[in-house]
């Protein structure tokens, strides 16, 4: 028996595996069998590449047993195993770069340390936040002897010869007194469903399985099985070829855990500078909390298939949070923290590519599967349209991808769809947006003019529309402009003619004005209306309009935002305005200027704040006409 000291800095670690309070134990029965796979993996490849190892049997398994006496868990491997300087140099050392460095960023904060250290991801360490003392028993493949290496932690270890059938490592764990929720099988069968589900290779563990009477026996009983517990199966390392639709299904619904089926997958493995593969979920239905602040991640990082987390929402940016799926790459540190994953240059540039992908699929889905893509867009269109202002980067691709209502289409039209029909030369993209029916929005004065020239506006009508929208001001070359703000070239002659009607209604804008008073910012001319008399405008430079679309944007819908006054237009051409500034009646100007004013605001939407003066009023008119 030979004893050995432990390297300074494994000391430290095991230091702060026993004294720190660690939350989350059971990852040491995902590292300890993510090692037995890598070492698998490993003997694997040189069994398939290596002449030395040719007559070396390869039956990958991993073993975990579990022995309520003797208060043990052991997981085996039929992998690479070590020999007598392997377990010196493996399990003595840290080779790990930055070993130093974090240890170093300790601060003796027990409760922060503990974080980092599971952050850090220590790897066969792990095993000594359960137990007081650890074995591990190795053969390596190729040779005839094996060793246990032992160690109760502290300073040193020691290393003799042992014996094993064949070639692997078992890792034998005595666990320590307030450990032993270890010892249920249910309970590490879950933890491996949980992190190691989809390892390449079996998991097999003794379960106890209820066996009915057979005929003759009067009592059924128990009986001990050996089952795989995993399932073994990486479904996104396969090749796509080698995949059916079916099992494509049960994954999703087991990553999902949704039991409807999902409306489409993108499946996709990248090579080159950078390996990673991704599968990604879109559902058919929009998640229960879909708009939720504090909605639950659909996707789950793995490294080289070790699960990493499935609680990191910036894996995907937000307005694709409605994916499910999987991102799996070889080029991240297995030991990869939260804070580490948001300014890793790696994650960054798997997570700009993959919404570029998600993107690209979309678009296609759009252009080959129209029905397929209603009814993606049906549940997830609003969500992708916060993109607008939160992708900068992919606004383009996003706005491509709207599907939304305009003035002279009876149903929505995708957006490159709609641009094709914008005037070339002026470039111009008018739209109109307040969150009210779609019948009456497309009804609104404003609109009037485009109409009577036949020109095509974007009528958004959802309340995502009236927030994002106005963010959004151009298109490639386009200008985004909204209807109010549109000037509509109008020929020399129209604009003297205007000019002097606009003269001749100077006095009628006044008594209006006065009519009207607080109620109106002021009264104006406006030759953009061709049906209505009348029309609202609100005043883009009035501080109160600015700080309520400000107030909308940080979510804070209607509350104590003062009401702004409008600026009510009226139209010269109208025979209505025509007859009344002709008009030398002071009581009727009166009753028709809140009329009017009224008038204008149902056609806005809104709801009249003195129905019974309108009503009143109204009656004193019709009764004049009479
Ligand atoms: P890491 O796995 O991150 O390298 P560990 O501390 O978990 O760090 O393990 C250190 C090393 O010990 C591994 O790199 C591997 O060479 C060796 N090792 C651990 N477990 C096994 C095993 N089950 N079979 C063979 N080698 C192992």
């Amino acid at each position: 028996m030979a004893k050995h000291q432990f390297q300074t800095e494994v000391s430290q670690i095991l230091h702060l595996m026993i004294h720190s309070l660690y939350s989350n134990k059971e990852i040491f029965v995902r590292e300890l069998v993510s090692n037995a796979s890598d070492a698998l993996d490993k003997l694997n490849m040189l069994v398939l590449t290596d002449e030395k190892y040719k007559g070396v049997a390869f039956n990958p398994r991993i073993d975990i047993a579990l022995d309520k006496e003797a208060k043990t868990i052991t997981i085996s491997d039929t992998g690479i195993g070590m020999n007598e300087s392997d377990l010196v140099e493996n399990l003595g050392t840290i080779a790990k770069s930055g070993t130093k460095a974090f240890l170093e960023q300790l601060t003796g904060d027990q409760k922060k340390d503990s974080k980092l250290i599971g952050q850090f991801g220590v790897g066969f360490y792990a095993s000594f936040m359960v137990a007081d003392k650890v074995e591990v028993i190795s053969r390596k493949a190729g040779e005839e002897n094996a060793y246990k290496w032992s160690s109760m932690a502290g300073s040193e270890y020691e290393i003799e010869p042992a014996s094993r059938e064949s070639h692997g490592t078992s890792i034998i764990m005595h666990l320590k007194e307030d450990e032993s929720e270890f010892l249920d099988g249910w309970r590490i069968e879950n933890i491996i469903k949980k992190y190691s589900n989809h390892i390449p290779f079996p998991i097999f563990m003794d379960k106890e399985e209820w066996v009915a009477p057979k005929e003759g026996e009067e009592k059924g009983h128990n009986e001990i099985v050996n089952k795989q517990i995993n399932k073994a199966n990486a479904l996104w390392t396969i090749s796509k070829n080698d995949i059916t639709d079916e099992e494509y299904k049960d994954f999703y619904s087991s990553i999902a855990h949704d039991s409807g089926e999902p409306l489409l997958w993108m499946h996709n493995k990248a090579e080159g500078s950078l390996e990673y593969t991704t599968l990604f979920y879109v559902p058919s239905k929009a998640p229960m909390d879909l708009y939720r602040v504090d909605y639950q991640s659909g996707i789950k990082l793995y490294i080289n298939r070790v699960f990493i987390t499935d609680d990191e929402k910036e894996l995907m940016p937000t307005y694709l949070r409605f994916l499910r799926g999987v991102i799996d790459s070889a080029d991240l540190p297995l030991n990869v923290s939260r804070e580490i994953l948001q300014s890793n240059k790696v994650m960054a540039k798997i997570k700009n590519a993959s919404v570029k992908k998600v993107l690209g699929e979309l678009a296609k889905l759009a252009e080959n599967d129209a029905a397929k893509y209603d009814a993606f867009y049906k549940e997830f269109g609003n969500v992708l349209k916060e993109g607008l202002y939160s992708d900068f980067g992919n606004r383009e691709k996003i706005l491509e991808l709207l599907k939304l209502n305009t003035l002279n289409s009876d149903t929505p039209v995708m957006f490159g769809d709609f641009v094709k029909n914008v005037d070339e030369e002026k470039k111009e993209i008018y739209y109109i947006t307040a969150k009210m029916s779609l019948s009456m929005l497309k009804n609104s004065p404003a609109l009037e003019r485009f109409k009577a020239k036949g020109i095509d506006v974007l009528v958004l009508n959802e309340e995502i529309d009236t927030i994002v929208f106005p963010m959004v001001s151009e298109y490639n070359e386009y200008k985004f402009i909204n209807v109010s703000d549109a000037k509509l070239e109008a020929s020399e002659e129209e604009k003297k003619e205007q000019e002097e009607k606009a003269k001749g209604l100077e006095s009628f804008v006044g008594q209006l004005e006065n009519a009207l008073g607080e109620k109106v910012k002021k009264v104006e001319t406006t030759f953009d209306l061709t049906e209505s008399a009348v029309c609202l405008k609100i005043d883009k430079e009035d501080p109160g309009y600015m700080m309520a679309q400000m107030m909308k944007q940080f979510g804070q819908m209607g509350g104590d935002i003062p009401p702004i006054k409008p600026i009510l237009q009226i139209n010269p051409n109208h025979e209505l305005i025509k007859k009344l500034s002709d008009s030398a009646d002071m009581n009727l100007i009166e009753d028709a200027a809140h009329v009017l004013l009224d008038q204008a605001k149902l056609y806005e939407g809104e709801t009249l704040e003195d129905t019974a003066g309108f009503i009143a009023r109204l009656n004193r008119i019709m009764a004049k006409a009479l």
